[in-house]
Protein backbone atom coordinates (compact mmCIF):
# COMPACT_ATOMS: atom_id res chain seq x y z
CA UNK A 1 0.00 0.00 0.00
CA UNK A 2 0.79 3.31 -0.53
CA UNK A 3 2.74 5.61 2.64
CA UNK A 4 0.80 8.76 3.37
CA UNK A 5 2.31 11.87 3.39
CA UNK A 6 3.44 11.75 6.81
CA UNK A 7 5.26 8.79 6.45
CA UNK A 8 7.27 10.13 3.18
CA UNK A 9 8.04 13.42 5.25
CA UNK A 10 9.88 11.38 7.91
CA UNK A 11 12.29 10.20 4.98
CA UNK A 12 12.95 13.36 3.25
CA UNK A 13 15.49 15.81 3.93
CA UNK A 14 13.21 18.07 6.21
CA UNK A 15 15.78 21.22 5.36
CA UNK A 16 12.18 23.22 3.99
CA UNK A 17 14.84 24.40 1.06
CA UNK A 18 12.56 24.66 -1.48
CA UNK A 19 14.53 23.06 -4.21
CA UNK A 20 11.58 21.26 -5.65
CA UNK A 21 8.91 24.42 -6.21
CA UNK A 22 7.30 23.75 -2.83
CA UNK A 23 7.28 25.92 0.21
CA UNK A 24 8.40 23.06 2.87
CA UNK A 25 9.34 19.39 2.57
CA UNK A 26 5.82 18.59 4.11
CA UNK A 27 4.20 20.27 1.31
CA UNK A 28 6.14 18.56 -1.36
CA UNK A 29 5.44 15.23 0.92
CA UNK A 30 1.41 15.58 1.09
CA UNK A 31 1.51 16.46 -3.14
CA UNK A 32 3.78 13.02 -3.71
CA UNK A 33 1.20 11.10 -1.38
CA UNK A 34 -1.56 12.04 -3.98
CA UNK A 35 0.86 11.10 -7.23
CA UNK A 36 0.74 15.05 -8.03
CA UNK A 37 4.39 15.55 -7.73
CA UNK A 38 7.46 13.18 -8.62
CA UNK A 39 10.20 12.40 -6.32
CA UNK A 40 13.13 13.33 -8.70
CA UNK A 41 12.29 17.19 -8.36
CA UNK A 42 13.92 17.03 -4.26
CA UNK A 43 17.76 16.34 -5.50
CA UNK A 44 18.92 15.95 -1.88
CA UNK A 45 16.69 13.03 -0.91
CA UNK A 46 19.07 10.05 0.37
CA UNK A 47 19.41 7.00 -1.89
CA UNK A 48 17.72 4.76 1.06
CA UNK A 49 14.94 7.01 0.94
CA UNK A 50 14.57 6.71 -2.59
CA UNK A 51 14.41 3.29 -2.23
CA UNK A 52 11.56 3.15 0.52
CA UNK A 53 9.61 5.85 -1.63
CA UNK A 54 9.40 3.94 -4.67
CA UNK A 55 6.36 2.52 -4.10
CA UNK A 56 4.91 5.66 -3.22
CA UNK A 57 6.04 7.32 -6.28
CA UNK A 58 5.52 4.71 -8.83
CA UNK A 59 2.62 5.50 -11.17
CA UNK A 60 -0.74 3.58 -9.48
CA UNK A 61 -1.51 1.72 -12.93
CA UNK A 62 1.97 0.43 -14.41
CA UNK A 63 2.97 1.65 -17.42
CA UNK A 64 3.49 -1.08 -20.16
CA UNK A 65 4.28 -0.63 -23.65
CA UNK A 66 2.42 -3.25 -26.07
CA UNK A 67 4.96 -3.78 -29.41
CA UNK A 68 7.93 -2.15 -30.71
CA UNK A 69 8.82 0.75 -32.65
CA UNK A 70 6.60 3.55 -34.16
CA UNK A 71 3.44 1.25 -34.07
CA UNK A 72 3.91 0.74 -30.63
CA UNK A 73 1.12 1.25 -28.00
CA UNK A 74 1.97 2.51 -24.46
CA UNK A 75 -0.94 1.47 -21.72
CA UNK A 76 -1.32 2.37 -17.90
CA UNK A 77 0.02 5.68 -16.13
CA UNK A 78 -3.97 6.43 -15.42
CA UNK A 79 -4.15 8.88 -12.59
CA UNK A 80 -7.85 9.65 -12.43
CA UNK A 81 -10.81 8.77 -12.55
CA UNK A 82 -12.61 11.38 -14.43
CA UNK A 83 -11.19 12.78 -17.63
CA UNK A 84 -12.22 16.67 -16.48
CA UNK A 85 -10.18 15.62 -13.05
CA UNK A 86 -7.06 16.00 -15.37
CA UNK A 87 -7.02 13.99 -18.34
CA UNK A 88 -6.22 10.32 -19.39
CA UNK A 89 -3.10 9.40 -20.63
CA UNK A 90 -2.81 6.86 -23.03
CA UNK A 91 -5.18 6.13 -25.41
CA UNK A 92 -6.88 2.63 -25.24
CA UNK A 93 -5.69 -0.08 -28.35
CA UNK A 94 -7.80 -1.51 -30.28
CA UNK A 95 -7.24 -4.91 -31.60
CA UNK A 96 -8.59 -7.32 -34.00
CA UNK A 97 -9.06 -11.04 -33.42
CA UNK A 98 -8.00 -13.71 -36.01
CA UNK A 99 -8.81 -17.04 -35.08
CA UNK A 100 -6.03 -19.68 -36.25
CA UNK A 101 -9.22 -21.39 -37.43
CA UNK A 102 -9.87 -19.06 -40.01
CA UNK A 103 -8.46 -19.91 -43.68
CA UNK A 104 -4.89 -18.36 -44.65
CA UNK A 105 -6.85 -15.89 -47.39
CA UNK A 106 -9.27 -15.16 -44.32
CA UNK A 107 -6.41 -14.28 -42.11
CA UNK A 108 -4.41 -12.31 -44.60
CA UNK A 109 -7.14 -10.43 -45.45
CA UNK A 110 -7.89 -9.16 -41.85
CA UNK A 111 -3.99 -8.49 -41.31
CA UNK A 112 -4.33 -5.92 -44.76
CA UNK A 113 -6.96 -4.51 -43.46
CA UNK A 114 -5.13 -3.74 -39.77
CA UNK A 115 -2.47 -2.36 -42.06
CA UNK A 116 -4.87 -0.26 -44.02
CA UNK A 117 -7.06 0.78 -41.49
CA UNK A 118 -4.79 3.96 -40.56
CA UNK A 119 -6.34 7.37 -41.00
CA UNK A 120 -5.50 10.72 -40.62
CA UNK A 121 -8.01 12.60 -38.24
CA UNK A 122 -7.32 16.46 -37.20
CA UNK A 123 -3.75 16.40 -37.39
CA UNK A 124 -3.75 12.25 -35.60
CA UNK A 125 -2.62 9.38 -37.42
CA UNK A 126 -5.36 6.77 -35.82
CA UNK A 127 -5.67 3.26 -36.29
CA UNK A 128 -6.68 -0.51 -35.36
CA UNK A 129 -3.39 -0.61 -33.12
CA UNK A 130 -2.81 -4.89 -32.58
CA UNK A 131 -3.94 -8.11 -33.90
CA UNK A 132 -5.45 -11.13 -31.27
CA UNK A 133 -4.33 -14.53 -32.70
CA UNK A 134 -6.56 -16.72 -30.92
CA UNK A 135 -5.66 -20.32 -30.80
CA UNK A 136 -9.17 -21.62 -31.19
CA UNK A 137 -8.08 -24.68 -32.98
CA UNK A 138 -6.20 -25.75 -29.77
CA UNK A 139 -4.15 -27.11 -32.34
CA UNK A 140 -0.12 -25.55 -31.33
CA UNK A 141 0.78 -26.11 -35.14
CA UNK A 142 -2.21 -23.78 -36.59
CA UNK A 143 -1.38 -21.01 -33.67
CA UNK A 144 2.36 -20.95 -34.88
CA UNK A 145 1.38 -21.16 -38.84
CA UNK A 146 -0.97 -18.30 -37.79
CA UNK A 147 2.00 -16.09 -35.72
CA UNK A 148 4.35 -16.43 -39.04
CA UNK A 149 2.04 -14.94 -41.40
CA UNK A 150 1.15 -12.07 -39.17
CA UNK A 151 4.87 -11.35 -38.47
CA UNK A 152 5.56 -11.88 -41.90
CA UNK A 153 3.10 -9.47 -43.27
CA UNK A 154 2.50 -7.21 -40.93
CA UNK A 155 6.09 -7.29 -38.86
CA UNK A 156 5.27 -3.59 -37.25
CA UNK A 157 2.02 -4.64 -35.94
CA UNK A 158 1.60 -5.58 -31.96
CA UNK A 159 0.15 -8.63 -31.35
CA UNK A 160 -1.26 -10.42 -28.59
CA UNK A 161 -1.33 -14.46 -28.70
CA UNK A 162 -4.46 -16.09 -27.35
CA UNK A 163 -3.80 -19.45 -25.52
CA UNK A 164 -4.67 -21.56 -22.61
CA UNK A 165 -1.07 -23.97 -23.68
CA UNK A 166 2.02 -22.39 -22.88
CA UNK A 167 3.86 -24.30 -24.87
CA UNK A 168 1.82 -23.11 -27.92
CA UNK A 169 2.10 -19.69 -26.47
CA UNK A 170 6.24 -20.66 -26.38
CA UNK A 171 6.15 -21.56 -30.10
CA UNK A 172 4.22 -18.68 -31.31
CA UNK A 173 6.17 -15.87 -29.32
CA UNK A 174 9.21 -17.16 -31.24
CA UNK A 175 7.99 -15.44 -34.35
CA UNK A 176 8.00 -11.57 -32.05
CA UNK A 177 11.34 -11.87 -30.31
CA UNK A 178 11.86 -8.26 -29.29
CA UNK A 179 8.56 -7.16 -29.90
CA UNK A 180 7.43 -7.28 -26.39
CA UNK A 181 3.94 -8.87 -27.19
CA UNK A 182 1.04 -10.25 -24.92
CA UNK A 183 0.64 -13.59 -23.95
CA UNK A 184 -2.60 -14.12 -22.81
CA UNK A 185 -4.81 -16.95 -21.13
CA UNK A 186 -3.05 -17.22 -18.13
CA UNK A 187 -5.49 -18.64 -15.51
CA UNK A 188 -5.64 -20.10 -12.46
CA UNK A 189 -4.89 -23.96 -13.89
CA UNK A 190 -1.82 -22.70 -15.58
CA UNK A 191 -0.40 -19.53 -14.10
CA UNK A 192 3.03 -21.22 -13.43
CA UNK A 193 3.52 -22.27 -16.94
CA UNK A 194 2.34 -19.11 -18.71
CA UNK A 195 4.26 -16.54 -16.47
CA UNK A 196 7.14 -18.78 -17.17
CA UNK A 197 6.81 -18.65 -20.88
CA UNK A 198 6.25 -14.90 -20.92
CA UNK A 199 9.12 -14.16 -18.56
CA UNK A 200 11.45 -15.58 -20.64
CA UNK A 201 10.08 -14.40 -24.34
CA UNK A 202 9.98 -10.99 -22.63
CA UNK A 203 5.91 -10.84 -23.30
CA UNK A 204 3.83 -8.98 -21.06
CA UNK A 205 1.01 -11.50 -19.51
CA UNK A 206 -2.23 -11.70 -20.38
CA UNK A 207 -4.14 -13.05 -16.95
CA UNK A 208 -7.59 -13.83 -17.13
CA UNK A 209 -10.12 -14.63 -14.17
CA UNK A 210 -13.83 -14.72 -12.91
CA UNK A 211 -13.94 -11.82 -10.66
CA UNK A 212 -11.60 -9.06 -9.79
CA UNK A 213 -11.09 -10.55 -6.55
CA UNK A 214 -9.71 -13.52 -8.09
CA UNK A 215 -7.40 -11.47 -10.80
CA UNK A 216 -5.75 -9.55 -8.13
CA UNK A 217 -4.56 -12.94 -6.60
CA UNK A 218 -3.48 -14.21 -9.83
CA UNK A 219 -1.60 -11.32 -10.25
CA UNK A 220 0.08 -11.66 -6.75
CA UNK A 221 1.60 -14.73 -7.33
CA UNK A 222 2.85 -13.65 -11.09
CA UNK A 223 4.73 -10.85 -9.84
CA UNK A 224 5.59 -13.52 -7.21
CA UNK A 225 7.60 -15.25 -10.24
CA UNK A 226 9.41 -12.22 -11.26
CA UNK A 227 6.24 -10.82 -13.77
CA UNK A 228 6.42 -7.28 -13.65
CA UNK A 229 4.49 -6.69 -16.64
CA UNK A 230 0.98 -7.65 -16.81
CA UNK A 231 -2.51 -6.57 -18.80
CA UNK A 232 -5.68 -8.32 -16.88
CA UNK A 233 -9.20 -9.35 -17.80
CA UNK A 234 -11.70 -9.92 -15.23
CA UNK A 235 -13.56 -11.94 -17.55
CA UNK A 236 -16.50 -9.30 -18.21
CA UNK A 237 -18.05 -10.20 -21.49
CA UNK A 238 -21.48 -7.81 -21.21
CA UNK A 239 -21.65 -4.02 -21.08
CA UNK A 240 -22.65 -3.76 -17.71
CA UNK A 241 -20.25 -6.36 -16.36
CA UNK A 242 -17.42 -4.01 -18.01
CA UNK A 243 -17.86 -0.87 -16.56
CA UNK A 244 -18.56 -2.31 -13.03
CA UNK A 245 -15.26 -4.17 -13.36
CA UNK A 246 -12.86 -1.44 -15.15
CA UNK A 247 -14.79 0.63 -12.47
CA UNK A 248 -13.70 -1.22 -9.29
CA UNK A 249 -10.42 -2.03 -11.28
CA UNK A 250 -9.41 1.41 -11.32
CA UNK A 251 -10.78 2.93 -8.62
CA UNK A 252 -8.77 0.29 -6.10
CA UNK A 253 -5.71 0.65 -7.83
CA UNK A 254 -6.11 4.67 -7.58
CA UNK A 255 -7.94 5.59 -4.79
CA UNK A 256 -6.76 2.54 -2.15
CA UNK A 257 -3.10 2.04 -4.25
CA UNK A 258 -4.13 -1.36 -4.53
CA UNK A 259 -1.00 -2.81 -6.20
CA UNK A 260 -2.62 -6.72 -7.31
CA UNK A 261 -4.70 -4.52 -9.26
CA UNK A 262 -2.45 -1.62 -10.87
CA UNK A 263 -2.01 -2.95 -13.91
CA UNK A 264 -3.83 -2.20 -17.63
CA UNK A 265 -6.81 -4.00 -18.76
CA UNK A 266 -7.93 -5.94 -21.52
CA UNK A 267 -11.32 -6.14 -22.44
CA UNK A 268 -13.23 -8.68 -25.53
CA UNK A 269 -16.04 -6.66 -26.93
CA UNK A 270 -16.34 -9.95 -29.71
CA UNK A 271 -19.89 -10.17 -30.87
CA UNK A 272 -21.69 -11.07 -33.96
CA UNK A 273 -23.22 -8.17 -34.72
CA UNK A 274 -21.18 -5.53 -35.71
CA UNK A 275 -23.33 -2.41 -34.27
CA UNK A 276 -23.17 -4.14 -30.96
CA UNK A 277 -19.93 -4.84 -30.75
CA UNK A 278 -19.18 -1.31 -31.57
CA UNK A 279 -21.22 -0.29 -28.40
CA UNK A 280 -19.21 -2.79 -26.08
CA UNK A 281 -16.39 -1.21 -27.52
CA UNK A 282 -17.29 2.11 -27.12
CA UNK A 283 -18.39 1.16 -23.29
CA UNK A 284 -14.54 -0.23 -22.79
CA UNK A 285 -13.07 3.06 -24.29
CA UNK A 286 -14.57 5.16 -22.18
CA UNK A 287 -14.71 3.28 -19.26
CA UNK A 288 -11.13 2.48 -18.48
CA UNK A 289 -10.10 -0.28 -21.20
CA UNK A 290 -6.46 -0.03 -22.09
CA UNK A 291 -6.86 -2.76 -25.06
CA UNK A 292 -10.33 -3.62 -26.74
CA UNK A 293 -10.69 -7.02 -29.11
CA UNK A 294 -12.84 -6.38 -31.96
CA UNK A 295 -13.89 -9.88 -34.00
CA UNK A 296 -13.57 -7.60 -37.02
CA UNK A 297 -12.86 -4.06 -39.08
CA UNK A 298 -15.43 -2.12 -40.86
CA UNK A 299 -14.37 1.35 -42.02
CA UNK A 300 -18.01 2.95 -40.20
CA UNK A 301 -17.14 0.75 -36.89
CA UNK A 302 -13.48 2.61 -37.12
CA UNK A 303 -14.04 6.02 -37.38
CA UNK A 304 -17.18 5.99 -34.78
CA UNK A 305 -14.59 4.35 -32.47
CA UNK A 306 -11.45 6.28 -33.68
CA UNK A 307 -13.40 9.63 -32.73
CA UNK A 308 -14.66 8.49 -29.93
CA UNK A 309 -11.30 7.12 -28.44
CA UNK A 310 -9.68 10.60 -29.38
CA UNK A 311 -12.41 12.55 -27.88
CA UNK A 312 -11.83 11.08 -24.49
CA UNK A 313 -8.02 10.79 -24.84
CA UNK A 314 -7.44 14.64 -25.93
CA UNK A 315 -6.64 16.87 -23.26
CA UNK A 316 -9.84 18.59 -21.93
CA UNK A 317 -7.47 21.59 -20.53
CA UNK A 318 -5.22 22.03 -23.84
CA UNK A 319 -7.56 23.41 -26.90
CA UNK A 320 -6.54 20.91 -29.91
CA UNK A 321 -4.83 23.71 -32.02
CA UNK A 322 -2.87 25.06 -35.00
CA UNK A 323 -0.15 26.90 -35.78
CA UNK A 324 -1.22 30.67 -36.70
CA UNK A 325 0.37 31.17 -40.19
CA UNK A 326 -0.69 31.23 -43.32
CA UNK A 327 -1.32 28.45 -45.23
CA UNK A 328 -1.12 27.53 -48.87
CA UNK A 329 -3.55 24.92 -50.16
CA UNK A 330 -2.21 23.78 -53.36
CA UNK A 331 -0.22 26.52 -55.22
CA UNK A 332 -2.04 29.36 -55.12
CA UNK A 333 -1.27 32.31 -57.54
CA UNK A 334 -0.97 36.18 -56.55
CA UNK A 335 -4.52 35.99 -57.48
CA UNK A 336 -5.89 33.53 -55.35
CA UNK A 337 -8.84 33.57 -53.01
CA UNK A 338 -7.75 34.59 -49.50
CA UNK A 339 -9.87 33.24 -46.37
CA UNK A 340 -9.03 33.46 -42.63
CA UNK A 341 -10.31 31.12 -39.79
CA UNK A 342 -8.99 30.55 -36.13
CA UNK A 343 -6.89 28.30 -35.34
CA UNK A 344 -9.09 25.18 -33.60
CA UNK A 345 -7.68 21.77 -35.11
CA UNK A 346 -11.03 20.82 -35.88
CA UNK A 347 -12.02 24.28 -37.51
CA UNK A 348 -8.25 24.00 -39.10
CA UNK A 349 -8.57 20.42 -40.48
CA UNK A 350 -11.88 20.56 -41.66
CA UNK A 351 -11.75 23.88 -43.47
CA UNK A 352 -8.52 23.04 -45.31
CA UNK A 353 -10.12 19.54 -45.85
CA UNK A 354 -13.01 21.61 -47.81
CA UNK A 355 -10.87 23.76 -49.50
CA UNK A 356 -9.06 20.89 -50.80
CA UNK A 357 -11.77 19.12 -52.19
CA UNK A 358 -12.46 22.08 -54.25
CA UNK A 359 -9.23 21.50 -55.96
CA UNK A 360 -9.48 25.34 -56.03
CA UNK A 361 -5.78 26.85 -54.87
CA UNK A 362 -6.49 29.15 -52.02
CA UNK A 363 -4.70 30.91 -49.04
CA UNK A 364 -5.98 30.50 -45.63
CA UNK A 365 -5.47 32.62 -42.80
CA UNK A 366 -5.26 30.67 -39.41
CA UNK A 367 -5.34 33.04 -36.59
CA UNK A 368 -4.62 32.04 -33.28
CA UNK A 369 -7.90 32.32 -30.98
CA UNK A 370 -6.15 30.43 -28.43
CA UNK A 371 -7.71 27.03 -30.08
CA UNK A 372 -11.29 28.33 -30.46
CA UNK A 373 -13.48 27.83 -32.63
CA UNK A 374 -14.90 30.84 -34.90
CA UNK A 375 -18.48 31.31 -33.03
CA UNK A 376 -16.73 30.64 -29.70
CA UNK A 377 -13.46 33.09 -30.38
CA UNK A 378 -15.88 35.85 -32.08
CA UNK A 379 -18.34 35.24 -28.38
CA UNK A 380 -14.95 35.50 -26.35
CA UNK A 381 -13.36 38.89 -28.05
CA UNK A 382 -10.46 37.11 -29.72
CA UNK A 383 -11.97 37.22 -33.19
CA UNK A 384 -12.87 40.89 -33.52
CA UNK A 385 -12.43 43.40 -36.56
CA UNK A 386 -9.33 45.14 -35.04
CA UNK A 387 -7.29 41.59 -33.81
CA UNK A 388 -7.77 40.16 -37.67
CA UNK A 389 -7.09 43.58 -39.05
CA UNK A 390 -3.69 43.56 -36.94
CA UNK A 391 -2.78 39.78 -38.15
CA UNK A 392 -3.66 40.29 -41.21
CA UNK A 393 -1.26 42.93 -41.67
CA UNK A 394 1.44 41.44 -39.54
CA UNK A 395 1.29 37.97 -41.46
CA UNK A 396 2.89 39.95 -44.23
CA UNK A 397 0.42 38.17 -46.67
CA UNK A 398 0.14 41.54 -48.65
CA UNK A 399 3.38 40.86 -50.24
CA UNK A 400 2.37 37.74 -51.46
CA UNK A 401 -0.88 38.67 -53.11
CA UNK A 402 -1.92 41.00 -56.05
CA UNK A 403 -5.71 41.83 -54.58
CA UNK A 404 -6.88 42.88 -51.58
CA UNK A 405 -10.00 40.76 -50.20
CA UNK A 406 -10.65 38.79 -47.21
CA UNK A 407 -13.52 36.30 -47.67
CA UNK A 408 -14.29 35.63 -43.90
CA UNK A 409 -17.16 32.72 -42.17
CA UNK A 410 -20.23 33.48 -43.01
CA UNK A 411 -21.40 32.80 -39.12
CA UNK A 412 -18.99 36.57 -38.10
CA UNK A 413 -20.93 38.41 -41.25
CA UNK A 414 -21.37 41.04 -38.84
CA UNK A 415 -17.46 41.94 -38.71
CA UNK A 416 -17.13 42.71 -42.34
CA UNK A 417 -17.89 46.21 -42.21
CA UNK A 418 -15.92 46.99 -39.04
CA UNK A 419 -13.19 44.99 -40.93
CA UNK A 420 -12.80 47.17 -44.20
CA UNK A 421 -12.90 49.87 -41.71
CA UNK A 422 -9.57 48.69 -39.77
CA UNK A 423 -8.17 47.13 -43.20
CA UNK A 424 -7.72 50.05 -45.98
CA UNK A 425 -7.76 49.23 -49.07
CA UNK A 426 -9.36 45.91 -48.79
CA UNK A 427 -12.89 44.47 -49.91
CA UNK A 428 -14.69 41.92 -46.90
CA UNK A 429 -16.30 39.01 -48.48
CA UNK A 430 -18.77 36.97 -46.40
CA UNK A 431 -18.22 33.30 -46.96
CA UNK A 432 -20.31 30.16 -46.38
CA UNK A 433 -21.37 29.59 -42.50
CA UNK A 434 -20.84 26.09 -43.11
CA UNK A 435 -17.39 24.66 -44.49
CA UNK A 436 -19.04 21.96 -46.85
CA UNK A 437 -20.18 24.89 -48.67
CA UNK A 438 -17.10 26.42 -49.69
CA UNK A 439 -16.30 23.86 -52.61
CA UNK A 440 -19.47 25.24 -54.31
CA UNK A 441 -18.38 28.83 -53.02
CA UNK A 442 -15.25 29.10 -54.42
CA UNK A 443 -16.33 27.18 -57.84
CA UNK A 444 -19.21 29.57 -58.24
CA UNK A 445 -16.43 32.69 -57.73
CA UNK A 446 -13.92 30.81 -59.99
CA UNK A 447 -16.94 30.88 -63.00
CA UNK A 448 -18.20 34.46 -62.42
FE1 LIG B 1 12.43 19.41 1.21
FE2 LIG B 1 13.67 18.25 -0.84
FE3 LIG B 1 11.80 20.06 -1.29
FE4 LIG B 1 14.12 20.80 -0.25
S1 LIG B 1 13.79 19.94 -2.28
S2 LIG B 1 12.07 21.43 0.39
S3 LIG B 1 14.60 19.07 1.00
S4 LIG B 1 11.53 18.12 -0.31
Amino acid sequence: MALTGVAIFKLLPKTNCKKCGFPTCLAFAMKLAQRQTELDLCPDVSDEAKAQLGEASAPPIRPITLGAGDKAVKMGEETVMFRHEKKFVNPCALAVEIKDTEDEAAASEKVQAVLDSEINRVGQFLRVDAIVLSNDSGDAGKLEALAKLVAGKAPDVPVIISTADAQAGEAALKSFEGKKPVLYGATADNLDAMAAAAKAAGATLGIKAGSPDELSELTEKAKAQGVEDIVMDSGARKAGEIIRDNTLIRRAALKKSFKPLGYPTITFAVREDSLLEALVVATGIAKYSSIIVLSSIEKWKNLALFTLRQNIYTDPQVPMQVEQKVYDIGEPAKNAPLLITTNFSLTYFIVSGEVENSRIPTRLAVMDCEGLSVLTAWAAGKFTATKIAQFIKESGVEDNIEHRELIIPGYVAILSGAIEDKLEGWKITVGPREANALPAFLKSREAA
